[in-house]
């Protein structure tokens, strides 16, 4: 094997849920297809984080700033709802029923991992409320010991503003990710939420 095909192998090997042996399978389908298709794949690789830009209001990420999601007028202004990271924000939008805006944390408080407070984009949530006077800030995040200590942690910085904190149901199975939660576990999950 060519030094080219193990770096290709190497690279693709990282990538979460893809082991040396899909790796190597994906490199060899990429060799047979029409190589235009890869040159296509390598251009977007190329200018995927370029395009890609952080929402300066909801930390969601797309090609645009603010995002589609904070520029959709269609939805609740006043109703935030707080996620973990970018797939969970998919998962509660693609159910259909919730039509509210997001705020994404990129990450759990989790001091073991060093990620504390500061690390996820409390400030930015807090600094919304006050400014679009939100109603609700519905907490989302998953129900593990991260999960629930971040949830704490964001009802502590909301304290006594005039805002209603509530957490979704524990209707998802613990410590489960709410992106592999099935669509009406989460609808449901929404739908009972307490305030906090
Ligand atoms: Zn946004």
């Amino acid at each position: 094997m060519t030094g080219a095909i193990l770096e290709m192998i190497d690279l693709l090997a990282r990538l979460p849920g893809i082991g040396r042996r899909s790796a190597t399978r994906l490199v060899f389908h990429l060799l047979d297809a029409n190589p235009e298709y890869a040159q296509r794949l390598g251009a977007a690789l190329c200018d995927f984080h370029n395009q890609i830009e952080r929402c300066s209001e909801c930390a969601n990420m797309s090609d645009q700033n603010p995002c589609p999601i904070c520029t959709d007028h269609h939805r609740d202004d006043k109703t935030v709802c707080v996620v973990e990271n970018i797939p969970d924000l998919w998962a509660v939008d693609s159910g259909g029923t919730y039509r509210g805006k997001f705020h994404v944390l990129h990450g759990l408080l989790s001091p073991l991992d060093g990620i504390g407070p500061d690390d996820l984009n409390v400030d930015l949530l807090i600094d919304r409320i006050k400014r679009n006077h939100i109603g609700e800030v519905i907490v989302a995040t998953r129900p593990s010991v991260e999960g629930e200590a971040t949830a704490m942690l964001i009802r502590q910085s909301i304290g006594a503003l005039p805002v209603k904190v509530t957490r979704i149901a524990s209707g998802v199975p613990l410590g489960s990710e709410l992106e592999y939660a099935d669509a009406r576990t989460l609808e449901r999950a929404l739908q009972d939420r307490k305030e906090m």
